[in-house]
């Protein structure tokens, strides 16, 4: 337990998944917990539908990817149950 792992959330979520072996199923890059509602953004971007509309209603971008999104551009996403 001497490892600490400070999640800047801007640096993080740009990375791809760090340890990919021990993802079990996807999380929002936003509230790091498993999606409701998931929506996906243009630009291919996976978020709860809350998470993103909160996001781009501040800053008219992806959190991940920094393009522009706008709320038309939304789409709401099925994703299999990994649970
Ligand atoms: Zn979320
Ligand atoms: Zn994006």
């Amino acid at each position: 337990m001497s490892k600490y792992r400070i999640f800047s959330f801007q640096d993080e979520t740009i990375r791809e998944a760090p340890e990919p072996a021990k993802v079990r199923g996807f999380k929002c890059p936003i509230c790091m917990a498993p999606f409701v509602e998931e929506t996906t953004t243009r630009c291919g971007h996976i978020f709860c539908k809350k998470c993103i509309e909160t996001a781009i209603t501040a800053h008219h971008i992806c959190p991940t990817c920094g393009k522009k999104v706008t709320h038309k551009a939304l789409v709401r996403v099925f994703l299999p149950n990994f649970n």
